[in-house]
């Protein structure tokens, strides 16, 4: 039997996973919408993930938490964290500026203006965003998965029980069971990965209608999608692994290969939210990060710190306004570089909530949110990458964060 936790068994499950990507990718690419038959397997998979986020966030926050001491050694260890990963989203729009202002997508592509979503026009300001931190109802915020409120709760949650003493500590030992109890459920989830995750990359591919739709949909903005892809490749496979390389002396690519399953249930899930329980797997089992660092940054991690769908919010706004013939100053792009940052700390880690959220980038330049419908119909093969790389952000901060925490603030 696959033992997930077993060196062998755990690359066996990978070769696996990689296996239903490719048979996925091509079932829906021959088969296109009749690859429906298998809707219901990767909805199983899908709904198996997402039932383990809410007690994972709530139990690794709160376990978390108390797990880094006193309330100096937390604010130590927050300040790195936040530092991590406002550095990191930082660069990856700096990159996404500097590609398509090189590559410049969208010289001579005619925009073509279906009407944007009407959801989309509602979409939320800046100030809507720091609303969204509290939430009126508790249960219902569990109800929606909405997980910013939920981790602001956790923390001080977490925190007041530290101050306790002894039946704080029987609570706080209450969510470290319910963490475990929870992650060994992850292991089992694991085994259908393979399976799920074909069934969720052939019925995706065939509900775009299939190989041939599916290019020609590329094609009409095919070098505004090598623009995105190509700003990803470099933050993934050259920004971060520097970082991890320069803080932790990890051998990144060995890195990279424990974190494989992650980042392939990223890619099929296109959620940062249902894929934590297998980020927070791969840290702790395969990649050896401290318990301590992992519960505290990955769940933080999934839903603030969105490197790809920071560089993917630049490269479109910018996009959009090359299509339109107009010119931004720099002074405009400095502000698409400060709200696609914003935006992408905002949008939800679930799928192509990042197209959400451009709404307030396009509109702090001016720029007409009727642009997104250019981008909408093949959103939903970006948002695989970007989110692959928003998992790979937060996989290498929990890295960082175990390496800077040991030793800045457990060294003292
Ligand atoms: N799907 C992305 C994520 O879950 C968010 C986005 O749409 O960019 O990380």
């Amino acid at each position: 039997m696959i033992d997930a936790n077993n060196k062998n068994s755990s690359n066996l499950l990978l070769y696996l996973i990689l296996i239903g990507i490719v048979a996925g990718g091509l079932c829906g690419w021959f088969f296109g919408p009749k690859m429906h038959v298998v809707d219901w397997i990767g909805e199983i998979f899908l709904n198996a993930l997402k039932m383990m986020v809410i007690p994972l966030v709530l139990s690794s926050l709160i376990v978390g938490i108390a797990g880094l001491g006193d309330i100096t050694k937390v604010g130590k260890t927050g300040v790195i964290t936040l530092a991590y990963f406002l550095t990191t989203t930082a660069i990856s729009v700096v990159i996404g500026l500097v590609v398509v202002n090189l590559m410049q997508p969208g010289e001579g592509v005619e925009m073509t203006v279906e009407a944007a979503d009407e959801s989309l026009k509602q979409a939320s300001g800046i100030t809507d965003l720091f609303v969204s931190f509290v939430t009126p109802n508790l249960v219902q915020a569990m109800v929606n998965m909405d997980i910013l409120p939920l981790i602001i709760f956790s923390l001080v949650f977490g925190g007041v029980l530290t101050t306790l003493g002894e039946r704080g500590r029987q609570v706080i030992g209450f969510f470290d069971v319910l963490n475990e109890a929870v992650m060994k459920m992850v292991h089992l989830i694991l085994y259908m990965a393979p399976v799920g995750i074909f069934a969720l990359i052939a019925s995706k591919l065939g509900a775009a209608g299939g190989g041939d739709q599916f290019v020609a949909e590329l094609m009409k903005i095919g070098k505004f999608a090598f623009t995105v892809i190509l700003g990803l490749l470099v933050h993934g496979l050259v920004m971060l692994p520097l970082i991890l390389v320069g803080v932790t002396r990890r051998n990144p690519w060995r890195y990279f290969k424990n974190a494989m399953q992650a980042l392939t249930t990223a890619f099929s899930t296109a959620s940062s939210s249902a894929t934590l329980p297998v980020t927070i797997e791969c840290a702790e089992q395969y990649n050896r990060v401290s318990r301590r660092a992992s519960l505290f940054v990955l769940p933080i991690g999934a839903t603030v710190n969105m490197d790809g769908t920071a560089l993917y919010e630049s490269v479109a706004a910018i996009f959009i306004a090359q299509m339109l013939g107009i010119e931004l100053t720099l002074m405009q792009q400095i502000i698409i570089f400060l709200t696609a940052s914003l935006a992408a700390i905002g949008a939800a880690g679930i799928p192509e909530a990042g197209l959400v959220t451009m709404v307030m980038v396009l509109q702090s330049v001016g720029l007409p949110t009727e642009g997104i419908g250019m981008v909408t119909a093949i959103d939903w093969f970006l948002d695989r990458f970007r989110t692959a790389v928003n998992v790979w952000g937060d996989s290498i901060g929990c890295a960082v964060v175990d390496e800077l925490e040991t030793k800045y603030v457990e060294g003292g």
